[in-house]
Formats: C-alpha cells, structure tokens, sequence
C-alpha cells in the first residue's frame, strides 16, 4: 500500500466540518477526501480532532474540541455514558435521535433497495425517551472484597460499578443494588472470568410494566448457593414486588450469559405483563421485548398495516413467543406462527391458552422450511407478517412468499439495511412497497426498527 497518498498521519491533529453520521452514530468528516470516523461529533459540527487510526480507505479521529457545536447538541445526562458504551446518542436532543432514525431508513432504502420514492413517516418516538427498558442483566465482580454490580467498560472485561442506568426502569436498579447488596451481606463472591472461580455471574431484573411483577435471576457457577434460605427470606423481606426469585446455573467458561439448567428459589416460575390486552407469561430465559410502551405502538402500526377484516389467514414468520401473533389473531381468522426456538413455541402456546386464543397454531422450525411445507398442505395465506433478526429473510422464504402471492406483507425489520435488500428481491417479485413507518423502540441508542407495508401489485 502506498502510504504517500494517505493525506492523514497518526496523532496528527486536523480541524475538520463534520458531515454525516454514520449508523453506529459516529460523525464523519472528510480530509482531502479522505473520510474520517470521529464518535461524539455531530453533523454540521466544526471540530478539532486527533488522527487516533489510519487504515486503507478511511481512519479514525479522536474528538478533542468542538469549535463550532450542533444545535442538536446536548449534554448527556448520564454519567457514565462515555465510559458504558450501552447508548450511543445521548449526546444528541431526542428530536435529532429521530430525526437521524428517519434519514437513516431513506438512505439504505434508497442505496441498497434502489426505493427513492417510498414514503418513509417521522419516527415514532417515546414522550418521555428514558427508564423504558424491563430487563436489566448485571455482572457482577469484585473490587477490594467488595461486589460491584454494573458494566464492562467498553474494550475491555473490567466491571464499573452502576447504580443507576438512565434506561433501565428505576425499579431494576433498586431490585440489582439491593440484590448485590444481600449477596455481599451473606458472603457470595463473585465469579472471575479470567481464573473461572467465583460463585455469582450475574443479577438479572425482569420488571413487568403493566402488572409491576419483578423476577429476579441469579446466574452462578455452581449449583450450591450459600446461605440459600436467608439471601431468599431478605430478598423477599425487603423487595415486596418480587413474584419470583430463581437460580440459573452456568459453570461454563463463556461469555453467553445463562447455562443450561434453571431451578425456582422462592415464587413462581413465571411473571406476567400485558402488551395492550394481551397477557404474557414472561420466564427466565423467555424472549420478551425490553421496551413494551414501544412494542404495543409497533405492534399497533404493524396490525394496522395488515388491514385485517376478520376473514384472513395470516401466517406470522419469526415468531417468537408469540406476541406478533396473538394480537393479529383478535382480527384475523386463524393465524399461524413459526419460529426456530423450541421454548419459545412453548411459550406462544402457552400465551395463547392464557388469553384464550384458539385461532392461533404454531410451529417449531425454520421460517424458510416450514412455510413452503405449508404451502405443499395447501394452507395459503392473504396476509404475512415477518419479523426476522438482524440479517433479514432467508431468500427461501422471499421466494415462498413471491409464489404464495398473499395480498399483503407486513415487514417488521430491526435492521433497515436487510429491510431495504428484502424489499428490493419482493418489488423484483410482484410486490410494491407503499409506505415505512420508523418506531423507535431503544431511544439513546442506534438501534432503528421499522415496519413496511408491502402491496401485492
Ligand atoms: N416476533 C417476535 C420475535 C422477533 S425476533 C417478537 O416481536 O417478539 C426474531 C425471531 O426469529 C427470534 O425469536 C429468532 O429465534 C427467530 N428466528 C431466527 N431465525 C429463524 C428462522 N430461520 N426461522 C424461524 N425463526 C427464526
């Protein structure tokens, strides 16, 4: 590689106008057309930077002053927001967060889906962005005998201690801290991940917005758990929401979070919450949505999209436990769900059972397998809902559903670039894409979910 024509050098400090930013919310500059990654600027920013990285076509700057600041600038309310690394907007007002969401969606919906003239609709955002999430999973570690309960510091498997996580839902740092707080009292100690001793590896807080039931999930190393019944009589004594208390085991040297085998302590193997008026069972390992005052207004737009009159088979591809499901089964005829998770059929039939649905059927299994089965059985259907992972449909199913010719798709996507490819292969196969409706389910983060309507033409 020539390094001549590298207009950058390392440690060099250049002032530079900050254009664009990119979807993990870093702004971008250009030097001589050379393009530079530089995290906590913001468009329309003039800025002093350090040159922290050079690499073939880009490089990466260190953020050192800001000459000329965005209106959109805010100070982040967090303080430990630079060292978390768990949001990455706060430094940006919430009106800009949505308004960058927004541009987001054109853009890939323009390059990737080759979709200019797709309406895409004002993200759908929270009144009050904060204290939205339900799950809180804690690592624990140590620091001079002590516990500390909290985060890995980005880059690296230090845990700094948090008592307070602006996005979580208050009650879970109060359930974590107090939790943490008995654990010390009754002698746990913390699991070391580099020696692969200790005891307790993580506190986990499941809150249920609607119902105020709390679960809590201690992750250990082991199955013995000192002091069993007085951490559990304190728990219970001082935390009155809790409905469950239950003990998940990894002894694995690993990184994934939950081992395979999960016993109750105290309570019930189950919490409830409700998404609109639908109850869910929510357990320890359950799959639910972290922030549900968003889920109901995406699952809202997404039922609203189907245009359901009461007389459709819908099929819903990725299922989950069922949440999608359950609120198109209230307007559909019958609706069938699939998902690749065994437990998490288990629980969609449970919810359906819970609520008394009996126009719901599930299956267990790859949505690109099992639909085209399906569609050899004869069952067809005139509307289908997916909402895949990250890396979108398998082309399988995109075909099974270009053949199966439902008069609508619904698309529910958590990463706009697969949306945009996805709905380049469905236009190229009969269907038009007539409108995308953004919803912003983690405000402070780049993570950008949005639903499609999707017409057979
Ligand atoms: N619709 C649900 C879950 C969406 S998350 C909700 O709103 O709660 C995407 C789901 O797709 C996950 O549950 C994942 O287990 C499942 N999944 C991943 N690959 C799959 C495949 N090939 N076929 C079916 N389901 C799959």
């Amino acid at each position: 590689m020539d390094k001549a024509i590298k207009p950058v050098t390392k440690n060099e400090m250049v002032e530079v106008e900050i254009t664009d930013l990119t979807h993990e919310g870093a702004g971008v500059a250009k030097v001589n057309g050379f393009t530079l990654f530089v995290p906590n600027a913001l468009p329309g920013e003039r800025a002093m930077v350090k040159v922290v990285g050079v690499k073939k076509g880009y490089g990466f700057g260190r953020l050192m002053e800001v000459l000329e600041k965005s209106e959109q600038r805010v100070e982040p309310p967090c303080p430990i927001y630079k060292q978390c690394g768990g949001c990455q907007l706060q430094h940006l007002s919430y009106e800009g967060q949505l308004d960058y969401k927004r541009k987001q969606v054109e853009e890939v919906l323009a390059r990737i889906g080759k979709l200019e003239n797709v309406p895409v609709l004002p993200v759908l955002g929270m009144d009050d962005p904060w204290r939205y999430r339900n799950k809180a999973q804690v690592p624990v570690g140590e620091r001079e005998g002590g516990l500390v309960a909290g985060f890995y510091q980005k880059r690296s498997h230090e845990i700094i201690e948090m008592e307070s996580c602006l996005i979580q839902q208050a009650k879970n740092d109060e359930v974590v801290q107090t939790v943490k707080g008995i654990a010390e009292k009754h002698g746990l100690r913390a699991y070391d991940e580099q020696r692969h001793k200790g005891f307790l590896r993580h506190i986990i807080a499941r809150y249920g917005q609607v119902t105020g039931d709390t679960m809590i999930v201690l992750v250990t190393n082991g199955k013995d758990l000192p002091n069993r019944k007085k951490i559990v009589e304190e728990i219970v004594d001082r935390l009155p929401n809790v409905k469950s208390i239950v003990q998940n085991i990894n002894t694995k040297r690993t990184n994934v979070i939950f081992g395979e085998e999960t016993r109750v302590l105290w309570g019930a193997e189950y919490i409830y919450d409700y998404i609109g008026d639908i109850k869910f069972a929510i357990s320890a390992r359950s799959f639910y949505q972290v922030n549900p005052e968003q889920t109901k207004v995406l699952y809202d737009q997404a039922l609203k999209y189907a245009e359901l009159n009461g007389d459709e088979t819908v099929i819903d591809a990725y299922c989950g436990i069922g949440t999608i499901s359950l609120f198109l089964a209230q307007k559909a005829k019958k609706v069938y769900g699939v998902e690749i998770v065994p437990e998490a059929i288990e629980d969609a039939r449970r919810n359906a059972e819970l609520n008394g649905i009996t126009n719901a059927e599930f299956a267990v299994g790859e949505a690109e397998v099992v639909i085209p089965n399906w569609k050899k059985e004869g069952i067809t259907a005139d509307v289908i809902v997916v909402d895949p992972p990250r890396k979108g449909c398998d082309e399988a199913l995109l075909n099974t559903i270009i053949e199966m010719k439902p008069k609508r798709v619904v698309y529910v996507s958590c990463n706009p670039a697969t949306l945009a490819r996805d709905l380049r292969v469905l236009e190229d196969g009969g269907f038009k894409t007539v409108e995308v409706q953004p919803v912003d389910m983690f405000p402070q983060t780049t993570h950008c979910e949005a639903v499609a309507k999707i017409d057979l033409k």
